[in-house]
């Protein structure tokens, strides 16, 4: 099955159900605190929190999403995208627990012919919030589904919130999918997550989030005006299942790309199932560039260009990491125009914007890979160098070299760092750092004395600076302690 059959049953199903269609908002939120759409409930949240009102009771949409926090799990676990879509239904104070969970059980067990996904009832497993004992009953009452594949879990599994204070929570439901035991051990999603693939994840939205850090460290403080529901399934996770291909890059709008990374390095991809064989890392780097270029492409159609902050360096570092994985499977060509060709045939059916749009798209794209192969073809020898001195002194490559990559050749400090750690060295990043916040220092102190007429006020600016946080790259620029467990 198709992804976009996919899609369209989801919607017809939940339509069927009362639920008003609702269209896919950008990847860029609104709002400003949120770096991208990492769910397909962001441009519900002021419904779930009674700020607005919602103007239907019940929704579905098939969302585009994009989440930096996976981008190192890309290519390396069978079910991670940096783009993806999320499927989902909702209900704003309507249904709640008693019909969410009924819902998700026969669209995803129906028979094909009757509108459904067709799953084998026996292959799924679910887990429940630890104290949630009326999930556990409309599982197994309502829905008649084994108590032994039922598995409670805690807060860091079980319970969702919105990054920040004041945002909706709720604990929740989620459903896997058993591979079987050639992908891993026994014991459901608590032991495996490779073998049981989690396919959707049912919240009972109804409290506010209070203080507290990250996904499961966090107080409750009231509840919401009223009791809602908000699901997501993975699209790309069910397409894999529905069309049995070993993982997520392998489904039909991701494929194409890859099989492109593969026909220009004349590398087979999937030649080998020994983990000590070189040519599974090229598939790892196959499997990158499919969801690099398609993740970029999206981003690109949604009004994000590369940059050296925000949104735009995460599209940066997108295209240039798989400029890199490239590189890695032997190919120094520019190669990024016919890399997004590839990916906008592949997703211009589903999203017209990305065909109409595509010359700008591309002008982008091509225009970003020229810079960074001016970039590499600077400063790859001199990186070269400092690594092999710093490996024969059994050192770590000095924050001062790494700086100089960065400050004489515009290496940026991410891919000194990949390039280091495949050359098995480690970076002293936090040296780096000093340095570059130095350097801040000093140019904010000249400008300074440049406006007062040339006298030394380089010690204010340092105590000024004093109060200011470091830009820690792209691990820290979103609001995604946010996702979900
Ligand atoms: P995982 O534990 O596998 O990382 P998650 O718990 O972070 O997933 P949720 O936040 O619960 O995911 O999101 C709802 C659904 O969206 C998931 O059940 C999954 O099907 C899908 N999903 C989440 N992250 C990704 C991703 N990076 N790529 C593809 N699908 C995803
Ligand atoms: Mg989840
Ligand atoms: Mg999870
Ligand atoms: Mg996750």
């Amino acid at each position: 099955m198709k992804t976009e059959e996919i899609t369209k049953r989801w919607l017809d199903f939940f339509e069927s159900k009362g639920h008003t269609v609702v269209p896919s908002a950008s990847l860029v939120s609104n709002d400003p605190s949120i770096m991208f759409t990492i769910a397909g409930m962001v441009p519900f949240i002021p419904y779930f929190l009674g700020e607005q009102k919602a103007p239907y009771r019940r929704a579905t949409s098939i969302q585009k999403c994009i989440r930096t926090l996976d981008i190192d799990e890309v290519g390396k676990t069978a079910r991670h995208g940096t783009f993806f879509q999320m499927a989902g239904n909702f209900s704003f104070g309507d249904y709640f627990k008693e019909k969410a969970i009924p819902f998700a059980w026969e669209l995803l067990t129906s028979p094909l012919e009757k509108g459904g996904f067709g799953l084998d009832p026996d292959r799924l497993w679910v887990t429940i919030f630890e104290t949630d004992d009326e999930s556990f009953e409309i599982w197994t009452k309502t829905v008649g589904f084994p108590a032994e594949r039922i598995q409670r879990m805690g807060m860091k599994d079980n319970y969702w919130s919105a990054g920040q204070p004041g945002g909706p929570a709720g604990p929740d439901s989620e459903i896997f999918y058993d591979r079987g035991p050639e992908y891993g051990a026994d014991g459901g999603p608590a032991a495996d997550d490779n073998r049981y693939i989690e396919i959707w994840n049912l919240v009972f939205m109804q409290y506010e989030r209070g203080e507290g850090i990250g996904k499961d460290d966090f107080e409750i403080r009231g509840e919401l005006p009223t009791k809602n529901i908000d699901t997501g399934l993975g699209v790309e996770r069910l397409a894999m299942l529905l069309q049995g291909v070993e993982n997520f890059y392998e489904t039909d709008q991701v494929r194409a790309v890859l099989d492109k990374a593969a026909e220009l390095s004349g590398k087979e991809y999937g030649g080998t199932e020994d983990p000590a064989d070189p040519r599974n890392a090229d598939d790892v780097r196959m499997r990158v560039v499919s969801d690099h270029i398609r993740s970029s492409v999206m981003l690109i159609g949604d009004g994000v260009t590369p940059s050296n902050e925000g949104r735009g360096y995460v599209l940066r570092r997108l295209l240039r990491r798989a400029i890199r994985a490239m590189r890695l499977l032997g190919v120094e060509r520019p190669v990024v125009g016919e890399l997004v060709e590839v990916s906008k045939d592949a997703m211009g059916g589903t999203y017209p914007n990305i065909a109409e749009d595509f010359e700008r798209i591309r002008r982008i794209a091509v225009a970003e890979e020229k810079s960074f192969l001016r970039t590499i073809a600077s400063g790859t020898a001199r990186l070269e160098e400092s690594v092999v001195a710093a490996k024969s002194r059994g050192e770590s490559l000095s924050g001062a070299e790494a700086f100089a990559l960065h400050d004489t050749y515009g290496f940026p400090i991410d891919l000194t760092l990949e390039m280091a750690e495949e050359a098995g060295v480690s970076v002293d990043e936090n040296g780096f750092r000093a340095l570059m916040q130095e350097q801040r220092t000093r140019a904010k102190a000249d400008s300074l004395a440049k406006k007062l007429g040339g006298v030394d006020v380089s010690a204010y600016a340092s105590l000024r600076e004093a109060g200011e946080t470091f830009f820690t790259g792209y691990t820290e620029l979103t609001s995604e302690s946010s996702v979900r467990g």
